[in-house]
């Protein structure tokens, strides 16, 4: 058929093109089709709009296009609240409204469950709840996040000012793909002391001219300023990244940082290596505490899908290494639906899979008998045995190694032994690239009566579904919750359990 042969060479770069967006990409850009189906991905459109573009890059069936004109604005369009929403990136959905956006996050993972997961639309609809939106103050929930990560460095303007001027030092992101910093201290997710906390630092390193690192060479000092802090306990957490493991005048640093409200613990991390990776390994406390602490409260559900708020909750010891949900209100959410969706009556044996610094397994600890924690990270498990012990919790036990070779090996002891695993409830929460095929494997060889999962790539997520649903179990419920919003990432849960129960 001609139209089929002529596709490839009927789209070139520089071609102009007008079409409607229609959907949402990976990376928060729009997505239209032309007429013919042929697929184009315009950075900065917006779902609903209808724009001219001109083609960049044109590929067999799709192409990446610049975004010329909007000629017809989308209804959902607002004006980013951040200034500098498009440069950063870090938002990807700041232009659309917030009440869209959570539609697209819903339907993403429907989408994603029916095309990837292949499950009936259906089963879908007749089981999936709607997302957990966060409270929306002016067009989208805003200062939600509990950890701020900035870059240090000089100013570009002052390099391009004269070739050996080393400009002034800036704070704030990378520009997309390069090594140069643009300045901006008051991130609209992040709490608004980051501000104040991070001119103090650049006070000081413009007193004592401490030179910011240079990612290209390799030299200078403050790499990355990083900022914990707790939502609930209002304790705050100043972390200096430094390639080497002293700053000069480090007491006055301190001096500068201790008249926060709620300063609680200044540290400096050692990171000389040549790497992106944000953190080294070597901490040196300044001045106070090592870690700050945070309180996470539990809600019950209600049988509409509510959230009450009930006297229980989990106070979590924080270190600059650990991981920890970055949206605390939305995590309280995220935890008492696995919870919820886990139907604990007080004596159940529970694994958490991927259990981190044990945050779920606390949550569980008081509605089972039992719950035993696997984590990859050493550190991740010993603040979990901490945190067991600081909330008085007994009955949790945690294990150090790989999710799919502690629980299967934890399954052959006890066969060994002439017993059943006896595990009732299983909760993973794994990183994006889901479970690994041997952890569900073993599980669909223990069988436990229900299976939580929370995910954060709804696609991963979907696939390995689809090995539990064809290994015997059924899909209850899903739920996505808005962990972060403005970004295009989507978290949610699931509860399966077998199905022929
Ligand atoms: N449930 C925790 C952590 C979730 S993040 C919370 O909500 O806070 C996923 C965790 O899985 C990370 O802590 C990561 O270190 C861990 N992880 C990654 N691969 C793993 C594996 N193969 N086995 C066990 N844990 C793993």
């Amino acid at each position: 058929m001609a139209g089929k042969k002529n596709k490839t060479s009927e789209y070139r770069k520089g071609q102009e093109i007008k079409v409607h967006i229609i959907d949402i990409g990976m990376r928060g850009e729009g997505i239209g089709k032309l007429e013919d189906g042929y697929t184009v991905f315009i950075k900065d459109a917006v779902i609903g709009d209808y724009v001219r573009a001109s083609i960049m890059k044109a590929n067999k069936s799709y192409a990446y296009a610049h975004l010329d004109q909007i000629l017809q604005a989308s209804p959902d369009r607002v004006e980013p609240l951040c200034p500098v929403a498009r440069q950063c990136g870090g938002c990807q959905l700041q232009a659309l409204s917030y009440e869209k956006e959570l539609e697209y996050k819903q339907n993403k993972v429907r989408a994603d469950l029916i095309r990837i997961g292949g499950f009936s639309e259906e089963e879908i609809d007749r089981i999936m709840e709607p997302i957990v939106g966060m409270q929306d103050n002016t067009n989208g929930p805003w200062r939600y996040r509990n950890k701020a990560q900035v870059p240090v460095g000089y100013s570009t303007a002052g390099k391009k000012a004269g070739r050996n001027a080393p400009g002034r030092v800036v704070a704030g992101f990378y520009a997309g793909r390069t090594h140069s910093i643009i300045p901006m201290t008051d991130c609209m997710l992040g709490e608004e002391i980051n501000k104040d906390i991070i001119n103090r630092v650049l006070t000081y390193m413009e007193l004592h001219k401490v030179p910011p690192y240079d990612e290209e060479t390799g030299k200078g000092l403050v790499r990355h300023i990083l900022i914990r802090s707790g939502k609930y306990s209002g304790q705050i957490m100043v972390c200096i990244i430094v390639n080497g493991d002293s700053l000069p005048y480090e007491a006055d640093l301190v001096d500068h940082l201790v008249t926060v409200p709620g300063m609680t613990s200044i540290v400096l991390n050692t990171n000389t290596e040549r790497t992106n990776v944000i953190l080294g390994k070597q901490l040196r406390t300044l001045w106070g505490r090592d870690e700050i602490e945070d309180t996470l409260h539990v809600y019950d559900i209600s049988a509409d899908g509510g959230f009450v708020p009930s006297a229980e909750s989990v106070t979590f010891r924080i270190s600059p290494l650990s991981f920890y949900q970055v949206n605390p209100e939305q995590t309280q959410k995220l935890y008492s639906l696995a919870l919820n969706y886990a139907g604990l009556t007080g004596t159940e044996t529970v694994w958490d899979l991927y259990c981190g610094v044990g945050t779920i397994s606390l949550f569980m600890a008081g509605h089972a008998g039992k719950v035993c924690g696997v984590e990859i990270i050493p550190e991740a498990i010993e603040n979990a045995k901490a945190n067991a012990a600081r909330n008085g919790i007994e009955n949790a036990a945690f294990y150090v190694g790989k999710a799919e070779e502690v629980l299967p090996a934890y399954v052959q002891a006890r066969k060994a032994e002439g017993e059943d695993p006896d595990i009732d409830v299983i909760c993973v929460d794994p990183p994006r690239k889901g479970c690994d095929s041997k952890c569900l494997e073993t599980i669909l060889e223990i069988r436990p009566d229900r299976v939580v999962y929370v995910s954060c790539d709804p696609a991963t997520l979907a696939r390995d579904l689809r090995i539990l649903t064809d290994g015997g179990y059924r899909l209850r419920k899903v739920r996505p919750v808005d962990q972060f919003g403005h970004t295009v990432h989507v978290e949610c849960v699931v509860l399966m359990s077998k199905a022929n129960t």
